[in-house]
């Protein structure tokens, strides 16, 4: 008998139009998207929903650590959720206590807040600082110009770019900017009413700088002299990112005196929940106990279901040596993109970044031809190149592009994603 096969329908239903449609109708339009939508992902691969994949060089910003649908955060998840979700803070359960206490074993004696996010940590670094100097008056943070602290509302206040700010005035108050990297700029800056000095390991979303030797000592001996907390933001570049826990443990190796840097106080999220929402603080002693009872609080902070998942992804990421994997895939990842700036220097100007933290920085947009006739700036159209040949990767200002892979990603994938870079190097190259 023969088969009838039914005609295909007029309309080919296009399935990223109709997500598309929905944003555009339905979500506040406070991100620029990318014309991409996904469906699902698999280690440090992800499915649009056309079907069509790609390696995952961005990792959600540096985010999925473990890569997407991880076996094992997955089935931490599961059994978590079947045993207990949420009690709120005014009790204890297990999971919270034993991350906190996973996390101060990489560190030093020290405490714990758990919040859901890095704007949120970062917001509990802000009001340890003013706990701290409040008795004497002093309330002011001092921050990196190019910093990146989250879009809170001290959040903006705290980062040292416009753009992030404006039409958002007035501002918090107690936040003033210094240049990365300048010690005697820091110096120059405190004044009376000075009570922390807040940086980022490696800046981000500033282009992916990492701070010098010389500058992190410098600050700890300039801290102690004024008697001011430091604190490091390691939301993006921390959690192990850098081949270290820490970025400053990676930047200190081998330095004099590096072995006994610590900063005050250090924010976390990102990498920490895999993908799971989870940010976190850790405060050194002697001043741990700085908020006691009632002074900072978040409902979902630290529950049950977070703190197993964060536990996972820890113990995956000890376990499986990551810190070591991002070290390694890093330096070859870092290395090619090295020969990539030898080989065109007409296209990549520089490379930055330390582990699975990269960054290289394109030419000018004028400089490279294919890219002076369009609008956007030079990072974005770079992307979206990468795009059509199937790779991700996250712009970071202008002229920067970035790898924020999964810490598991392997040199074969490593191999991959330079294959597609160097091929859309070729094409802009002169
Ligand atoms: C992403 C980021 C933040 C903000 O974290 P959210 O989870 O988006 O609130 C803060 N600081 C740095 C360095 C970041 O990269």
């Amino acid at each position: 008998m023969k088969e009838i096969i039914p005609p295909p329908p007029p309309i080919i239903h296009n399935q990223f139009e109709s997500v598309k449609d929905l944003f555009r109708r339905h979500v506040v339009p406070s991100y620029g998207r990318f014309d991409l939508a996904f469906a699902r992902g698999s280690g440090s691969y992800l499915w649009d929903v056309a079907g069509q994949r790609y390696l995952d060089l961005g990792g959600g910003i540096a985010v999925c650590s473990l890569g997407h649908a991880h076996a094992e955060t997955t089935q931490a998840l599961i059994e978590q959720s079947q045993r207990l979700v949420h009690v709120s803070n005014l009790y204890y359960h297990e999971p919270q206590g034993r991350l906190a206490q996973g996390l101060v074993r990489h560190l030093a004696p020290g405490k714990v807040f758990f919040a859901n996010s890095g704007g949120e940590a970062n917001e509990g670094l802000f009001k340890l600082a003013r706990r701290f100097g409040h008795r004497e008056g002093r309330f002011e943070i001092l921050t990196a110009v190019n910093s990146f602290h989250g879009r809170t509302l001290a959040g903006i206040a705290a980062t040292g770019q416009d753009k992030v700010k404006t039409g958002f005035g007035p501002l918090v108050p107690g936040f003033r900017y210094v240049p990365f990297n300048d010690l005697a700029a820091a110096r120059a800056a405190i004044s009376p009413a000075t009570a922390a000095i807040l940086i980022e390991g490696i800046q981000g979303e500033g282009g992916i700088t990492p701070a010098t030797p010389e500058y992190l000592l410098g600050l700890r001996a300039l801290c102690d002299e004024k008697k001011l907390l430091l604190l490091m933001d390691g939301v993006q570049c921390g959690y192990f990112r850098s081949g270290r826990f820490q970025s400053f443990q990676r930047i200190l190796e081998g330095v004099p005196g590096g072995d006994a840097f610590l900063p005050d106080g250090i924010s976390m999220a990102k990498s920490l929940g895999g993908g799971f929402p989870i940010g976190a603080f850790w405060v050194r002693e002697p001043h741990a106990d700085l908020l006691g009872p009632g002074s900072h609080a978040t409902t979902f902070g630290g529950t049950p279901l977070a703190c197993a998942v964060a536990l996972k992804v820890l113990e995956v990421v000890e376990r499986d040596r990551l810190a070591d994997n991002a070290r390694n895939v890093g330096e070859f990842l870092k290395l090619e993109l090295l020969r990539l700036a030898a080989a065109h220097p007409d296209v990549i100007k520089a490379v930055r970044g330390l582990g699975l933290m990269l960054g290289f920085e394109l030419a000018p947009k004028a400089d490279v031809p294919a890219f002076a006739n369009a609008e956007p700036p030079a990072a974005l159209q770079f992307v979206n190149r990468l795009h059509e040949a199937g790779l991700l990767t996250i712009p970071s200002g202008a002229q920067v592009v970035r790898l924020l892979p999964a810490l598991n990603l392997t040199r074969a994938q490593a191999a991959e994603g330079i294959g597609i870079i160097e091929n859309v190097v070729k094409t802009l190259a002169c």
